[in-house]
């Protein structure tokens, strides 16, 4: 029979109403064994992450000794949860503990984490599931990497003794034995890990859409749904910010060959997003699967005459930034040229100063520019490459809309065209590009 882990997102979960609908789903289907859930999310716009309000107390007891006030909103929260399910579950000596456990820990993570921690008791108590916490099968190694070889066998191992469980996602336990976290959005990272674990046959990742969209739908009204989409494409756009799937949540089910499924929670019948191994997937007739960008980035362009004769140029230009320990995002260059794009955030206090110095001195070059404010918009299709002319159609319907391209970077994969644009150009360039590939 197959198997299936299913991850359920904050809005899913964001209150007794919505939980009780995922309950269904779980149960709608035997092969759905295993769940991971996030904390509770936003019920509407206004309203605050619980996780966020973890943070809040956190910082309310690392100030005061005490989180008595934040911690008043949890309580608040998760009781309305029960009493909205009609549950036989005395939550208030969960609470108690929890609060308690927050101020003693003094952690960041171990605050944040309590969100997922809680759901999962309520979503447990619920399902008549065991609860299974990701503190004893989910763990980091000392550099705070995942550690597969140690959660692998210890995952495989409880949750088939398990037979059903859910399990909380976002965290983990350290190399020192404390909980800690993966980065915000991290629960569909877990989920992930568990599918992997268990070699499911799919991982369900259920959300608030009815899948991934071919681009931001606060950029393009009702933007075309991809249906089927492979994970390499995934990975181009979720790293340039679509962020239905956290970026890093595709590598444990790749290694793996599972298949992953967008759903819609509050549109079960709804097809969703299947994403597919590169391998297991057959291009549609689309030429661009899916278009994602994001702003603020600086690019510096550096021109040497007969740079390219020169051994070692590009390796002492990445050393200035390794000193620095400063990421780049992408390096186009050219016989002469060559560009560093670096998120703009890593550069303030005097850094972009230091660097350009530093540069300065380590190349001798003829010539060094800095560009800010600049926006990075990637268009993403296995189609692309087998299409003459498609980076003509991409350029000819930016200047149609008078967009000035101020960079273009075409990963060595033929899978994506990225072009830098001006902040202020963004919104305008992603329409543009949408209309030229889906709406002629
Ligand atoms: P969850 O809480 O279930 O983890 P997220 O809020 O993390 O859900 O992700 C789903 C959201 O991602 C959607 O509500 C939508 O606003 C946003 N989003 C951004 N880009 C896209 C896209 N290309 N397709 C679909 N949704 C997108
Ligand atoms: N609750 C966490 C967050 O808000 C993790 C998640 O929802 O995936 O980031
Ligand atoms: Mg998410």
């Amino acid at each position: 029979m197959n198997m299936a882990v299913c991850k359920f997102g904050g809005t899913s979960l964001a209150d007794g109403n919505n939980i009780k609908r995922a309950a269904e789903i779980l149960l709608s289907d035997p092969a759905r064994k295993y769940v991971v859930v996030s904390a509770p999310g936003k019920r509407f716009s206004e309203d605050v992450k619980v996780t966020d309000l973890l943070y809040a107390c956190y910082q309310e007891s690392a100030q005061t000794g005490s989180c008595g006030e934040a911690f008043a909103k949890i309580r608040k929260r998760f009781q309305s949860i029960v009493d909205e399910l009609g549950l036989h579950f005395d939550i208030q000596p969960i609470l108690d503990k929890t609060e308690a456990e927050i101020v003693a820990r003094k952690s960041a993570d171990f605050a944040a984490s309590r969100g997922e921690y809680l759901n999962a008791r309520i979503m447990a108590a619920l399902l008549g599931w065991e609860f299974v916490d990701a503190k004893d099968i989910i763990f980091f190694d000392a550099k705070g990497a995942f550690d597969e070889k140690k959660s692998y066998p210890l995952i495989e191992e409880r949750l088939k003794r398990a037979g059903h469980a859910v399990v909380p996602g976002f965290y983990g336990t350290d190399a020192d034995g404390n909980i800690k976290t993966f980065s915000r959005g991290g629960s569909d990272i877990s989920g992930s890990i568990v599918a992997r674990a268990v070699n499911a046959d799919v991982y369900e990742n259920w959300t608030d859409v009815s899948g991934f969209l071919a681009c931001d739908p606060r950029i393009v009204k009702n933007p075309e749904k991809i249906e089927v989409i492979s994970f390499k494409e995934l990975r181009e756009l979720s790293y340039m910010g679509a962020n239905v799937l956290h970026a890093e949540a595709i590598f444990p089910v790749r290694k793996g060959d599972i298949p992953i499924k967008i759903k819609n929670t509050f549109r079960p019948e709804d097809a969703g997003t299947l994403i597919l191994p590169s391998k297991k997937y057959t291009p549609h007739g689309n030429i661009v699967t899916g278009i994602a960008g994001k702003k603020d980035f600086t690019v510096i362009f550096i021109e040497k005459s007969l740079m390219n004769s020169e051994i070692g140029f590009a390796r002492r230009a990445l050393s200035v930034l390794e000193k620095e320990r400063i990421n780049f995002e992408h390096m186009p260059s050219g016989i002469d040229t060559l560009s560093l794009v670096i998120e703009s955030r890593y550069l303030e206090g005097g850094m972009l100063d230091r660097l350009i110095e530093e540069m300065k001195e380590a190349l001798s070059p003829d010539y060094i520019r800095v560009s800010e404010n600049i926006a990075l918009v990637a268009t993403v299709g296995h189609g692309m490459a087998q299409n003459i002319g498609t980076s003509a159609r991409l350029f000819t319907a930016l200047s149609d809309a008078g967009i000035n391209v101020r960079m273009i970077d075409q990963g060595s994969s033929e899978l994506n065209i990225i072009v830098g644009i001006d902040n202020a150009d963004y919104e305008r360039c992603v329409r543009a590009i949408y209309h030229e590939f889906f709406e002629k």
